[in-house]
């Protein structure tokens, strides 16, 4: 029998609402606090069950209850409820997808937040790994694989069989699992000279016409092309551009281990600076749907009081969401050079739970010639998720839809607006088709 709280209807019938992450409350780390609030929780899952096909983490808890000697919450062992929490990679989509219990409803359910608790309260225990802890250092990573020569070494030993046991071996990188290759001529360096900020700017709804990048610790060392393709589109369409002055991670990776600290330090790098642009008239982006996230929600919910950090808030877009809304206003270029054909378009989650609806799908769309199957489906990647040896196989498992659907497609081009998830699926699809960015498409498109 289900101990969930009674409430006077099924479902909310409020818009959701968020509340802030009451992270630096003694009681958010408090043990006995966090399982009675994850007892509590779960006891609601184990009754609902909607989203058993999301993730690893919820099959994970019904095993637990179904396998349990009363078949309920109360008979699972709290030391397994981290394995509910490592099953978790923060992607948000049954907080905004699928849970009719979210606040304002008084269950008030916000699972991803909880997981993230639990993760911030093993964190603080000492219990993040050497290897985890080195992964989602991408600032400190990238800075190092990218110097010249050591790229060149670090590049050849991520492609070498006996390097990568020893990896696994030392750091839990699964040695099958793809993993970035860095560039000495880093995005930043490339666009070093990249200052639009002299033409007159256009306003368009909230977009007001002068974007500055956000290039992102993975595409500035891995992906630097997808910079400068979003780089020479924005300036094709008349959009001032240029480089945030400085940046350091958004924080996003260290959010997934729970470390709050850490995430807090980053904060403290890249808000004044991108405060400044934004009083300054620039809006922001980044080309990874994830980071934009963390600036748009995350952030935002851990310093609600923060002003420089809701200003912040309100001015970073998504990239296809900046063009569409200059479409709307019939300042986006539509003079076509190439159709692309047909297009497999996979949506990342932290993209869909922007609630922007499918902006690349249509900003893509507007391309004569071109056929677009989106795929809203997770990609298994999910920040460390993807590369770690505790859970490559279940990442494999779970990208299988989305690759057999690209197959099925037999499209001319695959891409996904996050390269990483994009790469995990191409490397599971043995490269073909190849990975490329819905940005460079775009740009292919132009003609430019
Ligand atoms: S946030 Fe994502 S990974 Fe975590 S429990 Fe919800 S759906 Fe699963
Ligand atoms: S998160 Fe919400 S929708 Fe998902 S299983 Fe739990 S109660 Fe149900």
């Amino acid at each position: 029998m289900s101990t969930a709280p009674d409430a006077s209807r099924e479902g909310s019938l409020d818009a959701p609402t968020r509340h802030p992450l009451d992270w630096r409350n003694p009681e958010f780390y408090d043990e006995s606090a966090l399982n009675r609030e994850l007892e509590r929780v779960f006891d609601i899952c184990h009754g609902c069950r909607r989203c058993v096909s999301l993730c690893h983490a919820f099959p994970t808890l019904f095993d637990l209850v179904d396998e349990s000697t009363t078949m309920e919450v109360d008979g699972v062992d709290k030391a397994d409820y981290a394995k509910v929490v490592d099953q978790c990679y923060l992607c948000d989509l049954c907080y905004q997808t699928k849970c009719p219990y979210v606040p304002p409803h008084p269950w008030n359910v916000d699972f991803p937040h909880l997981m993230l608790r639990a993760k911030a309260f093993h964190h603080r225990r000492g219990e993040t790994g050497l290897g985890a802890k080195i992964l989602s250092s991408t600032t400190a990573v990238g800075k190092l694989a990218s110097i010249p020569i050591v790229v060149d070494v670090v590049n050849a030993a991520n492609r070498n069989g006996v390097a990568r046991k020893l990896m696994d071996k030392t750091l839990g990188v699964h040695p099958e699992a793809r993993i970035p290759e860095y560039h000495a001529r880093t995005a930043r360096k490339r666009l070093a000279k990249l200052d639009r900020g002299g033409a007159a700017p256009q306003p368009a709804g909230r977009t007001r016409g002068k974007l500055a990048l956000f290039a992102t610790c993975y595409c500035n060392v891995s992906q630097p092309a997808i910079v400068e393709d979003l780089a020479a589109v924005l300036a094709h369409n008349g959009i001032a551009v240029k480089l945030v002055e400085r940046e350091a991670c958004c924080g996003m990776p260290k959010l997934e281990l729970g470390d709050l600290e850490s995430v807090a330090k980053y904060k403290e790098k890249n808000i004044p600076v991108l405060a400044a642009a934004v009083r300054e008239g620039w809006d922001i982006t980044a080309p990874i749907p994830s980071c934009v996230l963390m600036f748009r929600q995350e952030l935002p919910l851990m310093f609600p009081d923060d002003a420089d950090v809701q200003l912040v808030r309100e001015h970073i877009f998504d990239p296809f969401e900046y063009l569409w809304t200059r479409h709307r206003a019939g300042l986006l270029r539509t003079d076509f050079a190439n159709p692309l054909g047909k297009v497999a378009l996979h949506a990342p989650c932290h993209q869909r739970v922007q609630n922007i609806g499918p902006k690349t799908r249509d900003v893509l769309a507007l391309v004569p010639g071109t056929e677009l199957h989106a795929i809203e489906r997770c990609s298994g990647h999910d920040g460390t998720y993807g590369v770690k040896s505790a859970t490559y196989a279940i990442a494999r498992k779970i990208a299988k839809p989305v690759e057999n659907r690209v197959r099925q497609v037999e499209a001319d081009h695959f891409a996904s607006d996050c390269p990483m998830a994009a790469s995990h699926l191409a490397h599971g699809m043995g490269d073909s088709p190849r990975a490329e960015s819905p940005i460079g498409l775009l740009r292919h498109a132009y003609g430019i």
